[in-house]
């Protein structure tokens, strides 16, 4: 709608923005194109990013059976990317595009959903203690999320969510917004945790922990890299302790050295023993061998029993990485004397920390399309939820496959390296603006109470795209009604 002064009034999202003619919203999202409202960013038709050398990731199996798989017919791919958005959802979601899929004719719908219930999850490949189960998270000071419960090699971190995004401070909110839109698009994003460590996290990188670039992640537990390379070391060694912080392993109780026939070395460790050759909390959680506190791996023996042991036992210790290593030779009073690490033991290190993966930031973006944006897609949007059920709707995320979580709603998740470069965005409200396709049979379309009359074929769009210049501001959203 035009405003008196020239400004036109945006209604894509709650803020209703007025533009100013060549200005752009508060969310840099759609512009006022000589008194046009314009998404200012092009509009994503993988058919043409294909043809022009650009880079995309495969986001269905062509091996899937899915029949009305949007990306295994040769037909142009509309994703959500730069579509724009509907406000409020009852209006019918920016792009509803048919399409014939092996004499099959398909509906996709594709909207930018604006998610104030969304979120990431963080997996941080790391043996490094980051912080407590619980502790905060922060970004430029504010809460933004917490630390959650760890995994196999590595840290996990919640952030964002509508606590964050709309019960804290205005503050709080906003950097909870920013923070998720960085990690969303790849971006580095350095967090701190509340009594834990600093780490900078950008997704598909490997995490800055201290200032210290992580390189690996662990072969396995303590235990677990035993029974891998028990083989290796028996007969060359006389007593190995892999260190951990969760499950430390010791060669000579362990079952795997057992069955070797490794002879009993007398070793007492701190911690608690589970089962023979496994010990939990030999330390407490810290930055240093296997994320425990210590850095002199001799910490946690607490000695030899003398009865068992003899002067001249050798022993190797190792991190779950291979990172750390140090050998050690009883001396007459049992005590442990460190000396070089003998060659015949040296491959058998290196072949731990070759087994290491590299350490990496994974960031899923997690959000609910449960609620009112389902309103864009059919009049009676329980339906659409029923559909996603029942697998006559495939969801899609820019493209890309998710995860859509079971129970009500549909809350899905999405790996944000699957997406294309920047396709996220955010509105001041605040929350963050994520691309969602819904793809299925236009008939099944039709029997959920879809916007069937908003139907356009893709032919349509693909002529809308020629006409326009190439690049910024190509689509227009469809007209909308005034506020
Ligand atoms: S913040 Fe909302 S109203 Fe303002 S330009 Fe962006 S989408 Fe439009």
């Amino acid at each position: 709608m035009a405003a008196p002064d020239d400004k036109i009034r945006c209604d894509a999202c709650p803020v209703l923005c007025y533009i100013r003619p060549g200005m752009t919203g508060a969310c840099d999202r759609y512009a006022n194109r000589n008194g046009e409202l314009v998404r200012v960013d092009p509009h994503v038709l993988l058919e043409r990013t294909v043809r022009d050398g650009g880079e995309i990731v495969p986001f269905m199996s062509p091996a899937r059976e899915w029949s009305g798989g949007i990306v295994n017919a040769p037909v142009p791919i509309v994703t959500a990317i730069g579509a724009g958005t509907t406000y409020p959802d009852y209006k019918p979601a920016p792009f509803i595009v048919s399409s014939k899929i092996d004499g099959v004719d398909m509906v996709t719908v594709v909207t930018e959903g604006i998610y104030s219930y969304c979120g990431v999850k963080l997996k941080i490949d790391t043996d490094r203690h980051l912080g407590a189960e619980c502790a905060t998270v922060r970004a430029k000071g504010e809460p933004v999320g917490h630390v959650t419960t760890g995994e196999y090699g590595s840290q996990m971190l919640s952030l964002g969510g509508v606590n964050h995004l709309t019960h804290g401070g205005k503050k709080e909110g906003r950097v909870t917004c920013e923070t998720l839109l960085d990690l969303c698009n790849r971006k580095a994003v350095e967090l701190t945790v509340d009594g834990g460590a600093s780490v900078i996290v950008t997704a598909g990188k490997p995490p800055v922990i201290n200032g210290h670039t992580e390189e690996r992640m662990r072969v396995g537990c303590g235990s677990a890299a035993i029974g891998m390379f028990a083989k290796q070391w028996y007969g060359k060694v006389d007593e190995v302790v892999v260190v951990d912080d969760h499950i430390t392993g010791v060669l000579s109780e362990h079952q795997a050295g057992k069955l070797l026939g490794a002879r009993d070395t007398g070793i007492k460790l701190k911690g608690r023993r589970s089962t023979p050759g496994r010990y939990f909390h030999v330390a407490e959680p810290g930055t240093g061998w296997g994320g425990a506190n210590i850095s002199d791996p001799l910490q946690i023996v607490a000695g030899f029993d003398a009865k068992v042991a003899w002067p001249g036992l050798t022993m190797l210790m190792v991190s779950t990485t291979g990172e750390q290593y140090a050998f050690y030779r009883l001396d007459e009073s049992l005590k442990p004397i460190e000396a070089p690490l003998p060659e015949n033991l040296r491959v058998s290190v290196e072949r731990v920390s070759e087994n290491c993966e590299p350490a990496l930031c994974s960031v899923l973006f997690m959000g609910g399309a449960g609620g009112s944006l389902r309103a864009g897609v059919t009049e009676n949007p329980v339906r659409l939820t029923r559909s996603v059920r029942q697998a006559l709707t495939t969801v899609t995320a820019g493209g890309a496959p998710v995860v859509v979580w079971p129970g009500g709603g549909i809350t899905f998740m999405v790996d944000v390296m699957l997406l294309p470069d920047n396709a996220f965005g955010y509105v001041p409200t605040p929350a963050i603006v994520a691309p969602i396709e819904f793809t299925m049979r236009l008939d099944d379309y039709a029997a959920l109470g879809g916007h069937v009359d908003h139907v356009r074929p893709v032919g349509d769009i693909l002529a809308q795209r020629a006409k326009t210049a190439a690049g910024v501001g190509a689509i227009s959203a469809p007209a909308r009604s005034e506020p």
